[in-house]
């Protein structure tokens, strides 16, 4: 294995620790050596990512899918363009697919690409002021990319801003992509060059934020807490029994901090993360959470238990498929889903939400994803096998 594979798995992993970057099965990297570009394969991870979980692509046979026209609708041409990129790897054979955002890592020349999901930076991407602090945050030096429908579509669309930016800047190519509702792309010849432009990203977002998230987890009354865990896990199981799914035996997990509070505290407080920020979202926590409107007064777990279970009812009726994420007014937060890891995942992601929306005041508050893009990555095959690799199931 070549000693670029090494070097990028050692960026990727330092990217991939804690949460700041990105979280579960999030962002993406890559490195070039001659015709071969090296891309993380789908559904991994890179916090733990290994050589062997690196795809080896031929770059001019990634070019030619430029040249390729595919169909208008949608599922066709997200499939047609998934078949070629499977095309393009070097050995056939693997069972690996490439990363969906591979052909966006081919359009830049610089060896080394570094996709993340960053919380601080989507503060900015995910408001409403993102692209007018983004062009002053980085002093013009970043290509901003307005939210568009991932796979081939942000690919295409990405290509003709960075060929466009090359025709304004003596042909060079943009070092710092930022991303609208999804994130940034880094491009650099070194690894010291890829830490220093991440370090004067974040000090320049932090330089503006003028109140940060308050995460610490708040458990005051956890006895409640467990009881309006149990009242969702029992909502949700008693539906799934109705509507065949997977949650007959749904694992929850109830949480709160000072952040969650604040936006528990009604329906007009939950608004700045009633709906989706970014693909991930959408993904691992639900394009929206379940909203649990049940008044102080309402206080013995069995009249709770009835506000959750109404609730719960309502919001699949609306939605055709179970909440992840329940917000109980005043009280906690609980995450639902079938396993326990992707419960731990849709918690972790619906706290990066609620971490964003904080960001976000500073930059004209919360800017979700257009209603069609979330309805096209909820409907995405690339997104359900994504989800299905990365938290084990
Ligand atoms: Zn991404």
């Amino acid at each position: 294995m070549s000693t670029a594979v090494d070097e990028i798995v050692a960026i990727s992993r330092r990217y991939g620790a804690g949460y700041d970057w990105v979280i579960a099965g999030g962002g993406n990297t890559s490195v070039k050596d001659g015709d071969t570009m090296w891309v993380k394969a789908s559904g991994t991870m890179l916090s733990t990512i290994t050589a062997e979980q690196f795809v080896a692509m031929d770059r001019s046979r990634l070019n030619e899918i430029w040249d390729h026209t595919y169909p208008a609708e949608q599922d066709a041409r997200e499939a047609a363009a998934l078949a070629d990129l499977m095309a393009a790897r070097v050995d056939q054979s693997g069972t690996l697919r490439p990363s969906v955002e591979t052909l966006m890592h081919a359009l830049f020349p610089q060896r080394l690409v570094v996709h993340t999901h960053p919380t601080i930076l989507n503060g900015v991407t995910c408001a409403r002021d993102g692209e007018a602090a983004t062009a002053r945050l980085l002093n013009g030096e970043a290509l901003w990319i307005p939210t568009i429908d991932p796979g081939y579509t942000l690919a295409k669309d990405m290509r003709d801003r960075v060929e466009a930016w090359r025709s304004n800047h003596d042909g060079a190519t943009p070092a710092i992509v930022v991303m609208q509702n999804h994130g940034l792309v880094v491009a650099a010849e070194t690894a010291e060059e890829i830490d220093a432009i991440h370090g004067r990203i974040r000090d320049a977002v932090l330089a503006e934020v003028r109140r940060h998230p308050e995460s610490e987890p708040e458990e005051r009354d956890s006895n409640r807490q467990q009881e309006l865990a149990e009242a969702v896990a029992r909502a949700l199981a008693d539906m799934s029994a109705a509507h065949g799914s997977a949650l007959e035996r749904p694992v929850t997990t109830a949480f709160s901090s000072p952040e969650l509070l604040r936006r528990a505290a009604s329906a007009e407080a939950l608004e700045p993360v009633s709906s989706a920020f970014s693909p991930d979202h959408i993904v691992y926590s639900g394009h929206r959470p379940c909203w649990v409107d049940a008044p102080d007064h309402i206080n013995s777990p069995k009249a709770l238990q009835a506000e959750v279970l109404h609730a719960v009812h309502d919001y699949w009726h609306d939605e055709g498929a179970p909440p992840k994420i329940v917000v109980i007014r005043g009280r906690c937060a609980v995450a639902v889903t079938p396993t326990e890891r992707k419960t731990e995942v849709a918690r972790l992601l619906f706290r990066n939400a609620l971490e964003i929306a904080a960001y976000a005041e500073s930059f004209g508050g919360s800017q979700f994803m257009p209603q069609d893009q979330i309805e096209f990555v909820r409907n995405w095959e690339v997104e359900k096998f994504r989800e299905k690799q990365s938290t084990g199931s």
